[in-house]
């Protein structure tokens, strides 16, 4: 079993001209899993040549909008497509009141039931299970109500070795947070800032270059992908060099990427 995972946008904050906002797909045998939904989402899967029918679930970090302005297109695009599947969406309780906003103003039509389940919690948690995978959210340390999530595939006789991944984006650094991601085989993981930045990443509840790989070290992990780089960064060999320094295993994001994990 392998996960296929397309890398949607890598820039932080807001779009630039070579880099949309956080989103990505996870893809498993086929059942498709929204991670974030920036503005700029909906263009990016049609260029990743993915299906608005076939995600199943969308898993939302926080309530900042480069992590959130898509929602409202996708939906849309979803109901003129004519779906009837329930989409089921995860995230902060905040993430509710926005739902309710859209359902009230644009849902007209729509023949899809959105199932939203709030995430609330302080250490990993099960939110959604399956076919193939089960998906845990975990706190994150971030300005707002922020939640990373962790994806494991279900092993079976035929199926013994099975792919995991686990996405933080945005966060602080903090102790804990590597035993939440602890020994799966891809990590993403946000370096907003260069290392030499740590008091500005900090102040924004950020991470930087070496906070991100010294998580990878810490949890034991086999691959780290960094992105959410800050708009200000232009030496990009410089940023991943000082993640390969201390997690030799580092690979630097960019849109549209895609990898197999
Ligand atoms: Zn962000
Ligand atoms: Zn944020």
């Amino acid at each position: 079993m392998n996960f296929e995972l397309k890398i949607m946008g890598t820039a932080s904050a807001m779009p630039i001209s070579d880099r949309n906002p956080s989103a990505q797909v996870l893809s498993v045998h086929g059942r498709l899993f929204l991670i974030d939904c920036a503005e700029g989402t909906q263009q990016q899967i049609r260029r990743a040549h993915l299906s608005f029918l076939k995600i199943e679930a969308v898993f939302i970090t926080h309530i900042h909008g480069d992590h959130v302005f898509g929602l409202f297109g996708l939906l849309s695009t979803m109901a003129m497509y004519g779906r009837t599947a329930p989409l089921y969406i995860y995230g902060p309780q905040a993430l509710g009141s926005v739902l309710k906003f859209y359902s009230s103003f644009f849902a007209d039509g729509s023949n899809f039931e959105v199932v939203f389940t709030p995430v609330s919690c302080s250490a990993p948690t099960m939110v959604h299970e399956s076919k193939n995978v089960k998906v845990q959210a975990f706190p994150l340390n971030h300005k707002i109500e922020c939640y990373g999530y962790r994806f494991d595939g279900i092993p079976s006789e035929r199926h013994p070795d099975v792919p995991s991944y686990a996405y933080c984006s945005d966060t602080a650094p903090f102790e804990a947070l590597s035993s939440f991601v602890k020994g799966v085989k891809v990590l993403y993981h946000e370096a907003t800032y260069p290392a030499e930045m740590k008091d500005k990443a900090a102040f924004r509840y950020h991470s930087t270059t070496r906070d991100a790989a010294l998580c990878a070290k810490e949890a034991g992990v086999q691959t780290l992908l960094i992105g959410h780089y800050s708009s200000r960064i232009t030496d990009f060999d410089s940023l991943l060099k000082e993640c390969t320094d201390i997690f030799p295993q580092t690979v630097l994001c960019c849109d549209l990427m895609e990898m197999s994990i």
